[in-house]
């Protein structure tokens, strides 16, 4: 599908509890003059074929390099059966560098810095932006032009994210937010257009806020172990998978929480108080 003038996407159906709305891979560039890809997805045959099926109906387009957004197997799984069709280098975050050439073989990764303008192909270009919390090495990418934020799973289109540390999370939203934004492009879930693209990255860094709130709420009222914040917050149908992602963000925001001082460990009973 097209997006925009310089962006396609490839949709993978795989609509899995944990990538509800399916995923996503994304040609940008010229298909006459060169592109990149931004991600290879996950060493699976389905995803696989429907990449390669993607990219051929595009007409087989030079790609000039593939950019990663973390490694998560679901963004570099497939990497080495698509270079062996598509051969292009391989760009991503430094930290993640060693582990791409380990399991490319001999083919070299090239690290990409933060703030890094990418020349695509005449007229486009890409602003590389770091942005760690849902993984450490994340990479979000954007086209200034086109005012088009690749958000890898950063931000999605049909959920939120899970976070490992919500600090550099929230961090990496604001710098996000300083940016133009139309159209979100995610690696998971729907493309988002305007005017929607626009208001996804504030609703994000606002659900979040208020989650927070709803924890120190929580605390104050005596609710205080992960357990219980975690039934007192979400549905208690909440099924065992996306309990176990929950669980993950609650104590992603007690660690933020603790560390701001907002909140403490009770040493008896390893309860959360609030720091008065
Ligand atoms: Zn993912």
């Amino acid at each position: 599908m097209q997006i925009s003038p310089h962006v396609y996407s490839v949709h993978i159906d795989d609509d899995s509890f944990f990538h509800p709305g399916g995923s996503n891979i994304f040609f940008v560039g010229n298909v006459s003059s060169g592109m990149f890809m931004i991600d290879a997805g996950e060493n699976d045959a389905k995803w696989i074929n429907t990449i390669l099926n993607g990219y051929a109906s595009l007409g087989h387009p030079t790609i000039n390099g593939v950019l990663i957004t973390h490694g998560h197997n679901d963004h570099i799984g497939g990497l080495k059966h698509i270079l062996s069709e598509i051969d292009a280098p391989v760009f991503c975050h430094p930290k993640l560098v060693g582990r791409l050439e380990k399991l490319l073989g001999s083919k070299v990764v090239n690290p990409i810095f933060d703030n890094q303008s990418i020349a695509i192909s005449e007229g486009v270009n890409l602003l590389s932006i770091f942005t760690p919390g849902h993984d450490e090495t994340h990479v979000c990418y954007y086209i200034n032009a086109e005012e088009i934020m690749f958000t890898g799973d950063t931000v999605l289109g049909s959920s939120s994210s899970t976070v490992q540390d919500m600090s550099a999370y929230m961090d990496s939203m604001h710098r996000l937010s300083a940016h133009k934004v139309s159209t979100i492009c995610p690696a998971h879930g729907k493309v988002c257009l305007p005017p929607d693209g626009g208001r996804l990255i504030p609703k994000y860094i606002e659900n979040r806020l208020n989650r927070e709130r709803a924890i120190i709420g929580s605390i104050g009222r005596g609710i205080n172990t992960v357990e219980s914040i975690v039934q007192e917050i979400y549905s208690p149908q909440l099924n065992k998978g996306l309990k176990a992602a929950a669980t993950r963000n609650i104590v992603a925001h007690l660690e933020k929480l603790v560390k701001e001082k907002v909140v403490r460990k009770n040493p008896i009973n390893l309860g959360y108080v609030l720091v008065s």
